[in-house]
Formats: structure tokens, sequence, C-alpha cells
């Protein structure tokens, strides 16, 4: 006679064994499925994000004629930009640029092979690969996944970011005239140099007879005041002027004593450029009120995070024509401390490329909400600007001369190295700030005298009594 409860326990068993296998089963097709379902989605995803194609254009964008006159000097070679379009799988096209000389990384023939054929999303953040291929792959991922660049970057934390006109050092007629055509497009910051070769007062206390209070113009010296001593009392002079907004690096960053000394006397905050000297000495050693912030898209991201948690203000500082200042914009959006105004040099040029100018309203440029970008390229712009990439940084012949109110003048000639005069000034090889001096380009008319004078500027810059001009 069979025991109903042994009869019912030797039945259960294979019942259990029998769902245990079923169980089993399921989940090991489960996991095939779900890894099966994965693989795929990975592979439709990665399929989308392939680098089908990388092409690069060499476009010379003329500047503006008050800002050309000033550049023509010692930076002519920032009209060369090289635009960087890269395609996906998915159909999309990213752009991004690199102003080739002067950058923080040129794209190579090597960086674009690397990302061929490869899912965009894995070199997003591979700095080796060059400011424009970074940028345009930003752009293309972000257009296939329809957001914009910023939540590939971080949590929006801006609706809208400072953005700063910006110019090169030039005589004050001209920087006046800079101001006011800044302060009619919407902005209330102009960023330029404090240089030993123009009349610093004469600049700012123009600015001041010209533009409200609520228009700020930063100085950027680097380093041309040369020490505490004889920084101080011009920076506090300048700081009557209620325009003045921002000093950057008066004097040689590496100068903790100095900078400390400067930052103590005077009133205007003081500006560094973010890794010099180290981040934690200067929040330590508080050698400055904010930085300049530029860089890799990681570099800036990392740089922008030390600050937020220092409780320091910084600009962002992503150079080139208006596609390099719509990707800045991105990055305003995210880094909470990113509220002094972006300085992008866009405004340099006589287009910036886009399908529509970046607009500013009380110095504020709202973040671009569009997929990518939320920018697209002028395409008119091609035919127009498009040049043959130069093997190396052109480099036509300019002689400068500076003028002082006694007659005196001195001879600069560029020298095949770049900021020829900036780094005369930084060694103290040119007279220290005066009031009454300025500079201009002294045009080749041709002659055999012009020829000599800039053979022997070029061999070394010196000084004489009178005009040779
Ligand atoms: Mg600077």
């Amino acid at each position: 006679m069979r025991q109903p409860h042994a009869n019912s326990s030797r039945s259960a068993l294979p019942t259990r064994r029998r769902f245990l296998r079923w169980l089993t089963g399921c989940m090991v097709g489960a996991a095939a499925y779900s890894d099966w379902w994965l693989r795929r989605a990975l592979a439709r995803h990665s399929r989308h994000l392939t680098v089908v194609n990388v092409d690069r254009v060499t476009l010379k964008v003329p500047f503006r004629p008050v800002p050309a006159r000033a550049m023509a000097r010692e930076i002519p070679h920032w009209q060369y930009t090289e635009l960087c379009f890269v395609k996906l799988a998915s159909g999309v096209t990213g752009l991004g640029e690199t102003l080739l000389f002067y950058t923080w990384g040129v794209p190579s023939e090597a960086a674009v092979r690397r990302v061929l054929g490869k899912n965009a999303a894995e070199y997003l953040w591979d700095r080796s690969l060059g400011a424009g291929l970074q940028m345009a792959l930003f752009d293309a991922v972000a257009r296939t996944l329809e957001v914009p660049v910023h939540r590939l970057l971080g949590r929006q934390v801006h609706r809208e970011t400072p953005l700063s006109w910006w110019n090169i050092d030039m005589p004050p007629e001209d920087m006046v005239a800079e101001c006011k055509e800044a302060y009619r497009s919407g902005y209330l910051a102009y960023k330029t140099k404090g240089r030993p070769w123009f009349d610093v007062w004469a600049q700012v206390e123009q600015i001041a007879r010209a533009l409200p209070a609520e228009f700020k113009v930063d100085l950027d010296f680097n380093d041309t005041l040369l020490d505490a001593d004889r920084a101080i009392p011009i920076l506090k002079e300048l700081e009557q002027y209620p325009q003045v907004g921002i000093y950057e690096t008066p004097i040689p960053q590496g100068d903790v004593a100095g900078n400390k000394r400067i930052k103590a006397a005077v009133r205007t905050p003081i500006a560094m450029h973010y890794g010099n000297p180290a981040p934690l000495v200067a929040l330590r050693e508080d050698v400055c009120d904010g930085f300049v912030v530029s860089g890799s898209a990681a570099q800036v991201l990392a740089a922008g995070h030390v600050a937020a948690i220092a409780d320091k203000p910084f600009w962002l500082q992503l150079v080139g024509t208006g596609v390099t200042a719509a990707f800045s914009l991105h990055f305003g959006a995210v880094l909470s401390h990113a509220t002094w105004p972006a300085v992008n040099c866009h405004q340099l040029y006589v287009h910036q490329l886009l399908d529509r100018p970046i607009p500013v309203r009380r110095g504020m440029a709202p973040v671009p909400d569009g997929p990518g970008l939320g920018y697209t390229l002028d395409p008119s712009v091609i035919d127009r600007f498009r040049v043959p990439r130069p093997p190396r940084r052109p480099e036509p012949p300019r002689l400068i001369e500076v003028s002082w109110p006694d007659g005196r003048r001195m001879y600069i000639a560029n020298t095949g190295a770049v900021n020829f005069m900036l780094t005369l000034a930084q060694r103290g090889k040119m007279p220290y700030f005066e009031r009454g001096v300025t500079t201009r380009l002294v045009p080749d008319d041709g002659t055999e005298h012009w020829r000599e004078v800039y053979r022997r500027a070029r061999k070394e810059p010196f000084l004489t009594r009178s005009s040779l001009f």
C-alpha cells in the first residue's frame, strides 16, 4: 500500500526538479535573450555612432577692419581656421573647429585614422584628437542622440551664460570704437590687453568717457607689469574708473608673493590662467580671485569643478569663430562658476560661420537647447573663405614702430616666433608703461630704406631718438 505522503513526496521530487530545470532553462534562456537583446541594442547604437567619414577644410576668415589693423602686428595667423566634419553611420554630421595656429591641439592625420570605423562615443574625451575633431565628435554624438552637447557634459545649471567681446591691444580711438560696437551688440564686457606700447591710462580714460559704468573692460597684462612694486600704483590708478572690471596676470603668475600683494592692494578682481601656479598652490595662497579656463573638454570640466569646490568664478577661454563660441556655451551651461564673461574671440571676424549669430542681450547668451551644438554651419562660408592649408604658420614681414611723445622710437620686427613684441616686454627689454606711447605697423612702401630698417630690427629691436619714417 502506497503511503500517500511517501507517494506524494516521491512524485513531488521529480516535479520540483522538473520545475527547477524549467526555471533554470527559463533563466538561461532569459539571460541569453537579454544578452542577445543587449548586444543587438549596442550593435544597433554603435552602428549609429560609427564614424564613417572625417573631412577637414581650411578657411581664411578675414578680420573686421578695426581688429584687422591691430591683429596685423603680431597675430595675423588667427585668420586660419580648420573646420572638421565627422559623419556617423546615423547619417548625422558633426561640426568642429580648430584655430590652426592658436589652439590646445591640432587634429593630426593619425587622429583621424584612429577614429574612422570606431564608435564616436568611445573617443569623446580623448584629448589627443585635438580641438576640432573632439568638438565634431561631441556635435555628432549629441545630434544622433537628439540632445544638446551640454547633456553629454553634465547637469545643466545655467540657461544663459555671459560672453565677452575680445580684441588685442589697439590705440584708444580704435578701442573706444570697438567698445561702443560691443555695447551696441548687447555685450557688457570687453576683454583686451594692457601693454607698455600703448597708453593704458588714455585707453581707460577714453572708454570711461564714452561708455556707461555697467560696461566693463578686462585688462590682461600677460606679466608685462613685471613686479608688484611697479604694478600696484598703475592698477590703483586705472581702477578709479568704474569701467575697469577684471585684471588678468598683471605680473608673472609664478610670483606668488607679488601676486598676493597685488590682490591685497587693489579692489579689482584678479584673474589668472588656471594651472600656474599649481591649482592647489593658487587656492591655498589665495593668489587670485578667479581663473581663466581653457583646453580640452576634460580639462575644462576638471578646472570648472575645482573652481566650484573652491567657490572661485572663472571665464571660459575657448577661442575661434562662432563654431567654437557655440561649443563654449555648452560648458557655460553645466559649470556653476563659469560666471565671468567667456572669451571666444569670434567677434574678430567678418563672419561667425554659423547659420545665425549668437545673440547677446545684457551680456548674456542663451544656452542652445537644440541637438548638438545648437547651431549649424552657414554652408556659403566654404566657398567664400576656403584656402589651401598653410604648411606652417604664415610669417609675413612686419615692421612695428613704438613712439613716445618725446620723440623716441622703437623698431621691432617679426622674428619667426609668436608674440615677438610681448616677449620683449615680458623680459623688460622695452621701456616700461608711460603716458602718450603709441604703436603702429609701418607699411612696407617697397623702398630700400624700409628693407634696411626691417633687417636691422629683425636682427635686434632698437631705440632711436627720433623717427626713421
Ligand atoms: Mg590671458
